[in-house]
């Protein structure tokens, strides 16, 4: 069963403790402010943190939707106490304002991310180098996905832009109204792996989602169950299994990834441009007026792109703007954790509650 969900010899091996232990392994396919769904051997579990994760969350974050967890089982109940979080291999990260101390992991262990952007009229480069680098800073691999081919009498020249411009990653075209190239698009998407697709509103995402789960959408539209207070909340599955075998988490949240917040994914998708500014003659070379700039001269004779070198430092700019804000809000917060310790701070109860589901 949870072979299905991609459990691997690898994660066996992070398990073996914990096994040990006596606990028995799960992933979070949906994560909510009063608790977890986790599916594991037997099925699909309630689940809470125990105490001692709660606590250690307040520092390295919480368990989110793709997450492998070490569970005790309340068999007679179907709930479970997450013990611990195994090792993430990717994470799609946001760094909200307010949660800078425990960055948000929004999705975790995502092997595949489909970048997604629509044929008709608005193909937008500069986005897709965003998501790209958002993408490759998560870890996951990026495919470009193009929708709405039905639209788009010749589709090949916009391929080819995305192609020079996605830098080896892999582009594909499709039309889900149609159901014209699905299998290309699945065929990067190996068994037990999990995927998401982003990219901006209106470019076909809820109608790919729908075409790839095709009946089992039904199985995944919203539920309504109570919880343990009797409240009623609305609850669906995050993680859901695709028909061929793949899985997808599909949040709001992973839909909204936009500017990335750290260097590595953009310096990935601007690798060419990265490795000349390292040849200048200035190892501080501002690329404007040095004698023997390597930027200069490939604008010069071509060979760069100046929409590119613009993009690549817009992006830069803007990066190093939200690395100071980040740095002045991690300043405050920690200011105001150490006026919190002077006066005997406590976590309060509603503290714990409001922190569980960052
Ligand atoms: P999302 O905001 O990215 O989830 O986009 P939607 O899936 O809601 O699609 C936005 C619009 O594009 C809707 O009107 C869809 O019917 C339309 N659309 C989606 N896929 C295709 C396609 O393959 N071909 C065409 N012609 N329209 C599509
Ligand atoms: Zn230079």
């Amino acid at each position: 069963m949870i072979t299905q969900y991609g459990w691997s010899d690898a994660l066996a091996r992070d398990f073996k403790p914990h096994a040990r232990a006596g606990y028995v392994p799960g992933r979070v396919v949906v994560q909510r402010r009063d608790g977890y769904l986790v599916t594991a051997d037997r099925g699909e579990l309630r689940a809470k943190l125990s105490g001692r994760l709660r606590h250690e969350a307040r520092e390295i974050g919480h368990p989110a939707v793709g997450d492998w967890v070490a569970m005790s089982v309340n068999a007679a109940e179907r709930t479970a106490t997450i013990h611990a979080l195994l090792p993430r291999r990717t994470a799609f990260i946001r760094r909200a304002a307010d949660s800078l101390q425990t960055p948000q992991v929004i999705a975790a262990n995502v092997d595949l991310a489909f970048i997604v952007t629509s044929m008709n009229g608005d193909l937008n480069p500069r986005r897709i180098e965003r998501y790209l680098a958002a993408a490759w800073q998560s870890g996951a691999r990026p495919v470009v996905v193009l929708t709405k081919s039905d639209l788009c009498a010749d589709t090949g020249p916009q391929t080819a832009e995305i192609e020079a411009l996605a830098a080896g990653c892999p582009v594909v075209s499709i039309s889900a109204r149609q159901g014209v190239g699905l299998d290309a698009l699945l065929a990067h998407l190996a068994p037990g792996e999990t995927c998401v697709l982003i990219g901006s509103s209106g470019v076909g995402k809820s109608t790919l989602v729908n075409v790839l789960l095709g009946e089992q959408r039904m199985a995944t539209a919203s539920v309504r169950e109570g919880d343990d207070k009797g409240r009623h909340t609305t609850s669906h599955r995050e993680l859901v299994l695709l028909p061929g075998g793949g899985l997808i988490v599909d949040t709001p949240g992973v839909r909204e990834i936009g500017l990335v917040d750290a260097e590595d994914g953009v310096s990935v998708v601007f690798d060419d441009i990265e490795q000349l500014t390292q040849t200048c003659k200035f190892s501080d070379c501002a690329h404007a007026n040095e004698p023997g700039c390597a930027v200069r001269a490939a604008l010069d004779d071509g060979t760069l792109d100046p929409d590119r070198w613009a993009h690549f430092q817009k992006l830069g700019l803007e990066l190093a703007a939200m690395e100071q804000k980040a740095e002045r809000l991690a300043r405050d917060a920690e200011r105001r954790r150490q006026g919190g310790l002077q006066k005997g701070y406590r976590a309060t109860k509603k503290d714990v509650r409001g922190g569980a589901d960052r």
